[in-house]
């Protein structure tokens, strides 16, 4: 639902968040539902100043039970070091504010207190590697340059999952210890289905940027490079799961006895592999370049 658009920045909201509102109302825990709710706003808001501050555009905000989420333009293919601040911008801010309170402050009141450990906890929990939490995101950025997007998809799969399922494991232990507090095991449950979905976008984002790649090019007018020596009979996949997010890369086939009989870049790989093949060798790949060429 849309709520009203500032300077061509539609804010929406979601219906849930009526209904948590009346729930929190009703079991009496307003006041912390607010607290919570300025928490997760401070958390985004330090997401979209750094965006801001990097040059993205920021597509929408949507209010959610859990607080506000921005949806941000292009953040996959700004440079690293942005990706970096912008994702770290949230917990750390709720770190530090959290750390602030209690070494220079030591809240008396309970809300100051709630305010200090709802910025602590959520700090540090959106810093565990659970993909799309920001941890798991630098995570994934982290280990898609260094092994590869392909394989890192598998790796942050196995790993979001896994943690999602210890988090509803502790969760159950919660309920055994405090009946009726089932605040861990939703979490869990949570994360598990939005990781789920999320991993779908990731598949669809690796050929997404394969396919934007050439345009980065284009814009930065230069990207930094990879090279990959490979024999001409290695299969194309074998390439695609060395190929990383923030470098463009160059594929120098050889024979067997070790001598570059051709190159490939990363574009005409692309344009191969999105014709679906996949299980192809690079040899077969450069006959279909020259082909073209000819
Ligand atoms: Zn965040």
């Amino acid at each position: 639902m849309k709520l009203l658009k500032i300077k061509s920045l539609p804010i929406f909201i979601h219906p849930t968040f009526f209904i948590l509102i009346i729930i929190m109302i009703a079991l009496g825990y307003i006041e912390q539902f607010f607290i919570l709710f300025f928490v997760t706003s401070i958390h985004e808001m330090a997401h979209v100043l750094i965006a801001y501050l990097c040059g993205l555009k920021i597509a929408k905000i949507i209010l959610l039970p859990i607080g506000e989420v921005a949806v941000l333009r292009d953040l996959d293919h700004t440079k690293p070091l942005c990706r970096f601040l912008i994702v770290g911008a949230g917990p750390m801010i709720n770190i530090f504010i959290g750390l602030l309170l209690y070494l220079f402050i030591s809240p008396k009141t309970p809300q100051l207190y709630f305010f200090m450990m709802t910025n602590l906890i959520i700090g540090f929990f959106n810093l565990l590697p659970i993909y799309p939490l920001d941890g798991g995101r630098i995570f994934y950025f982290f280990l898609s340059n260094r092994f590869g997007i392909l394989r890192s998809n598998k790796a942050i799969q196995k790993i979001s999952r896994s943690m999602s399922i210890v988090i509803c494991f502790v969760g159950l232990i919660q309920i055994i210890f405090y009946p009726f507090n089932c605040s861990l095991l939703s979490i869990g449950i949570y994360l598990y289905a939005i990781h789920e979905k999320e991993y779908m976008y990731l598949f669809y984002g690796f050929y997404k940027n394969l396919s934007l790649k050439q345009k980065k090019l284009q814009t930065q007018k230069l990207v930094p490079t990879k090279t990959i020596v490979a024999y001409k009979n290695t299969l194309i996949h074998h390439i695609a799961k060395e190929l990383s997010w923030d470098y463009y890369h160059l594929i120098f086939v050889i024979d067997e006895k070790g001598h570059i009989i051709d190159h490939i870049t990363e574009s005409q790989l692309c344009e191969y592999l999105l014709l679906g093949h996949m299980h192809d060798s690079l040899e077969a790949c450069i006959s279909y370049i020259a082909q073209k060429i000819i």
